[in-house]
């Protein structure tokens, strides 16, 4: 028996379209793709043993169905005993386009939120050795934890925010928008060289210094100072 959405007839019925909250409404955003950012802060490119001066901005994918909204749990996945978060900030677009300059790229910013780019770092540190792909390191389900969207017209353009990351209780991450090396307006620029970013893009902008593994129970908070927060346990 056929499916119908949107005047079209499918085999199977249409998966759901993932969303995050908007904050302080009932409306949700809609999640068409999430682009990531990789050593986006000098210390955790030292961390991970790059040289931070020295690479342009380089960038991931993680599918849209991996979206965790806060208070959601983690399932600890298969694959990997060293599980990672990386507490970021996350751009979401309201608009887009192709080789956007940093006017028009701030122009497309609907809102900001928190997220964590969950990481198998294990399976990550394999496939660079190796010179393959990451997407099974990064682009997982449940991989993209985001909180609720606060809107531009609430918070503004956030430019020398503290972001942290609390494990159980603990401060892991503490680092300060400010210290991104390419900025939000930046990415977006480099990012639209290299695809079309349309409304509904979320964009996670690289992770500071502190990154550490997580356990089965273990409780996440990661915040970015007075614009959002997001909690979630891993499972
Ligand atoms: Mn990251």
């Amino acid at each position: 028996m056929p499916f119908s959405a949107n005047d079209s007839v499918y085999v199977l019925p249409p998966p759901a379209m993932p969303s995050v909250a908007v904050a302080g409404t009932r409306q949700y955003f809609p999640v068409r793709r999430i682009y990531c950012v990789g050593r986006n802060y000098a210390e955790h490119a030292r961390e991970m043993g790059a040289d931070p001066t020295r690479e342009a901005p380089f960038f991931f994918m993680k599918p849209a169905d991996a979206v965790v909204a806060d208070g959601g749990v983690v399932p600890y996945p298969a694959q990997t005993t060293d599980f990672h978060f990386e507490a970021e900030l996350v751009v979401a677009l309201g608009g887009g386009g192709s080789n956007l300059s940093a006017e028009q790229a701030k122009a497309a910013i609907f809102g900001y939120a928190v997220g964590l780019d969950m990481t198998r770092r294990d399976l990550q540190a394999g496939f660079k050795k190796a010179g393959k792909p990451w997407d099974m390191a990064k682009g997982f389900d449940h991989s993209a934890p985001c909180s609720a969207i606060v809107p531009v017209t609430q918070c503004g353009h956030p430019e020398d925010a503290r972001i942290t990351l609390h494990c159980n209780g603990e401060l892991k991450q503490d680092a300060r928008i400010s210290d991104l090396i390419w900025s939000v307006p930046e990415l977006l620029v480099n990012l639209s060289h290299f695809v079309r970013l349309q409304a509904g893009d979320l964009v996670f902008t690289g992770t500071p210094a502190g990154v550490g593994a997580v356990v089965h129970g273990d409780h996440l908070l990661a915040a970015v100072e007075g614009i959002a927060q997001l909690s979630v346990r891993i499972d």
